[in-house]
């Protein structure tokens, strides 16, 4: 049935982008994602894409990338040109794209526009960056040079999730793009819209054919055929821990090159002389943002004793005042998690918790009544009291579930921070500038905020330590995960007879 939300018109209608072409999948089948704030509706109806879409993709790309379309691969003024023009094309198109943001991934509208925003910044970054791509050289004493030449990887499989789809995307495709690489996107099946308007924006600029290509489908299907294909020369992925290692494993057979965006249990270490305002508030917002499905969620307070009672008291408090509810809703801070089974193994994780005896200090419940009952609703949740082996503190439980465990001094606080498998980001909250300094260098994590919990500047880096991933994505680094560094080896002697050439060839 059609709805109108906001000023979009459900549902939403997605195709595959396949060398320039826009159409249906091979057969017309169609997938549906569900609006995960009222269940009622349809939020889209997306093109159900097969292994053989998948090929056509990867055909098109590969075609592109050895042909050199369009000489993409040394025009760097087309590179940049394109990327400009997404990022000013995201800017015009900002608020439908923050609608549909908001509606797929159940995203308060609130989060969902400087989300978009974001996406924007980084297409903008890496077309400042797409004609600043400078090799090496180096005169040895011969005469001979060595130029060392960085080259695009090629064909990028990229398979990205449903939490932050945008920005996860753009972290991808513009410094693959900016390099000269040529792709083939498959993005999350509960948010198939969001990626394809903006694939789609992509395509209304000087985008040649092929070089950009979108498959929305079933991750085993689609996301399977372009993580085994000999003719993808890169899988950039970000996902879970668990898809990320079957993905190595598959990649490893070609040793196809990998760069991994992994799961997250950030910890969030709050010292006796930490600003209790402001470690309370950015607490917080690590917590919930996104109802706390986010791969750097704070998910571990590790509070020191002696301002355990303080400090849980402002957590708790701000937790409570948190407005659960619509995502279209300017007023909502907390929105529904993404589907119903999410919700569920959310719910095992706090039965879990109750069952072990840890103190629930606030939350733990379904919302009930009018629209919460269509949807999947959950209350912001803390367990006070936890031990740092308990399951709560070691998975990443990907809801609105926060763990608080007391430390005594400094060395505690490190061994705690980094007794787990991730090492994505964590925060530090100490007056005591060398302490947190002296602290964030030993916490194993790819991001320490101190006196902070959110920026992720496209200037930095993001990426994990452990088994939160493999490589860095943003910032010049993130330009490495899509090239090769080639040597050219240039005779600067002129001899015919070289003195090596006598260990082999005797006159
Ligand atoms: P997911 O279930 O691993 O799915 C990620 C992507 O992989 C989706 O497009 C999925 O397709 C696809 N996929 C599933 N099985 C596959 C297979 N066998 N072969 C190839 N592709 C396959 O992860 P998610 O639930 O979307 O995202 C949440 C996770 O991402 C969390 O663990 C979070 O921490 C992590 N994350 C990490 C970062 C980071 O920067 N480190 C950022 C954001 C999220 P379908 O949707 O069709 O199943």
């Amino acid at each position: 049935m059609a709805t109108d939300i906001g000023s979009l018109q459900l549902p939403l209608s997605t195709r595959l982008l396949i060398d320039g072409e826009e159409g249906p999948a091979t057969g017309g089948e169609e997938f549906y994602r569900e609006n995960p704030a009222d269940n009622r509706q349809v939020a889209t109806a997306a093109a159900k894409g097969s292994a053989e879409d998948a090929r056509a993709a990867i055909d098109a790309a590969r075609r592109a990338f050895d042909s050199n379309t369009q000489n993409w691969i040394y025009n760097y003024k087309l590179r940049e040109q394109v990327l400009y023009q997404t990022a000013q094309l995201i800017r015009e198109h900002a608020p439908r794209l923050a609608e549909v943001v908001s509606l797929e991934v159940g995203m308060p509208i609130r989060q969902a526009i400087p989300h978009v925003a974001a996406a924007a910044d980084i297409f903008e970054f890496y077309a400042g960056l797409a004609g600043k791509l400078y090799g090496e050289s180096f005169t040895l004493p011969t005469g001979s040079m060595i130029n060392l030449v960085k080259e695009p990887i090629g064909v990028i499989g990229m398979i990205t999730p449903w939490n932050f789809p945008l920005t996860q995307t753009a972290r991808k495709v513009a410094p693959a793009l900016a390099v000269g690489c040529t792709l083939v996107i498959k993005p999350a099946s509960y948010t198939p819209a969001a990626t394809y308007e903006l694939v789609k924006l992509m395509h209304q600029t000087a985008l040649p054919n092929g070089v950009v290509n979108l498959v929305s489908g079933p991750g085993t299907v689609v996301g399977a055929e372009i993580v085994t294909s000999r003719k993808v020369d890169k899988i950039s992925f970000t996902g879970e821990s668990g898809t990320g290692k079957d993905i190595a494993v598959q990649a490893a057979r070609d040793i196809k090159r990998i760069s991994l965006e992994l799961g997250g249990k950030a910890p969030y270490v709050v010292f006796d002389d930490a600003d209790m305002e402001g470690a309370s508030r950015a607490a917080v917002f690590g917590m919930f943002r996104n109802a706390g499905q986010a791969c750097g969620a704070t998910t571990r307070l590790l509070v020191q004793e002696s301002v355990h009672d303080e400090f849980l008291a402002k957590v708790v408090h701000l937790s409570q005042n948190i407005k659960v509810g619509n995502p279209a809703d300017e007023s909502t801070d907390m929105g529904p998690l993404i589907s119903a089974s999410q919700e569920q193994v959310v719910q095992e994780y706090i039965k879990f918790g109750l069952d072990a005896g840890y103190d629930m200090v606030t939350g733990g419940h379904k919302l009930q009544g009018g629209l919460y009952d269509n949807g999947y609703y959950l209350e912001p949740t803390i367990f006070d009291g936890v031990d740092n082996s308990s399951r709560l503190a070691q998975e990443e439980i990907f809801g609105p579930v926060v763990v608080v465990t007391t430390f005594k001094d400094e060395e505690e606080a490190i061994h705690l921070a980094n007794d787990v498998e991730f090492g994505l980001v964590a925060g530090v909250w100490s007056a005591d500038y060398p302490r947190a300094m002296r602290v964030a260098r030993r916490i194993q994590a790819g991001t320490v905020w101190i006196w902070d919990n959110y920026a992720q500047p496209v200037e930095g880096i993001w990426g994990g330590y452990k088994q939160s991933g493999i490589g860095r994505e943003l910032g010049y680094y993130g330009l490495d995960d899509f090239q090769e560094v080639k040597q050219i080896f240039t005779d600067g002697t002129g001899l015919t007879m070289k003195p090596a050439y006598s260990q082999v060839i005797s006159e």
